[in-house]
């Protein structure tokens, strides 16, 4: 996608995803600034059209320069894909509009960059974390198992909210998104799915990719706003709705609070 094409698109997003006045939306330089400092360990900037990494290996191209529909963005997402919608933040919830799938969109080439190319990688970089009583597998990379670690010290200050939380439906799990081509945050250790209990997901809702027609969502609006302050989003926020599922993905939260994006009217 073009960079003016990627700010058209982003100015419909960010009415969609209601602003605080005032606030500048980042443009895509910007939004690559706050990408480069969310992941200090790996990355080190940007020079022309790449993503710099500290191990000195191979630039990453940003932008593939592919026009992509909704579908193709999330099937082969590139660093500038993923940073196409701004994610709303806040303890507030309402049915997504069409295809609005903030951080659905992933480059599978950076995170395997960030977290690991293989089961094997990922895998070696797993560090226990203790949730409500089950020890999780969590990556110790980009400090997405510190970043858990503060978000349960958080929720469980509040006892009545275990019920939601525990048992977890899992982290680890090396895989495709079901049903697509492009691999789940599950596969990096950065994701976190919380009681399938009182999980809402689009797909058992009988909801076709691009015809969503249903939303809701059981999980309290105060565990939402705990992840999301120490870099986690929310799957419901998304058209294509997982509302179990959280991932580590502290750039988009940065880039949420730099465009003043709130989920509260
Ligand atoms: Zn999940």
């Amino acid at each position: 996608m073009s960079i003016n094409r990627l700010l058209a698109g982003a100015a419909a997003i960010f009415l969609a995803a209601c602003p605080v006045a005032g606030a500048a939306e980042p443009d895509l330089a910007a939004r690559l600034e706050l990408l480069v400092e969310a992941y200090p360990d790996s990355l080190s900037g940007v020079e022309g059209t790449t993503l710099l990494f500290k191990d000195g290996g191979a630039p990453l191209e940003i932008d593939d320069g592919k026009a992509k529909d909704h579908a193709a963005a999330l099937s082969s997402g590139d660093v500038e894909d993923s940073l196409r919608q701004i994610y709303p933040l806040g303890p507030c919830e309402r049915k997504p509009e069409v295809d609005f799938d903030p951080g659905r969109i992933r480059s599978d080439a950076l995170m395997m960059r960030l977290y690991g190319a293989s089961a094997k990688a990922v895998g070696a970089e797993l560090v226990p974390v203790d949730w409500f009583g089950e020890t999780l597998r969590v990556t110790k990379r980009q400090g997405a198992a510190a970043a858990l670690e503060k978000v349960r010290d958080a929720l469980a200050a509040k006892p009545e909210l275990k019920r939601y939380l525990s048992p977890s439906a899992g982290v680890f799990n090396w895989r495709k998104v079901s049903g697509a081509k492009n691999m789940s945050v599950h596969s990096f250790g950065a994701a976190i799915d919380l009681n399938t209990k009182f999980a809402d997901y689009w797909i058992w809702s009988g909801g076709k990719p691009g015809r969503v027609k249903t939303f809701a969502n059981k999980y309290p609006l105060e565990i939402v706003e705990i992840f999301e302050q120490h870099g986690f989003v929310w799957g419901g926020r998304w058209y294509h709705y997982d509302t179990m599922h959280f991932e580590y993905r502290p750039e988009l939260i940065a880039i949420a609070k730099a465009a003043g994006a709130a989920a509260c009217r």
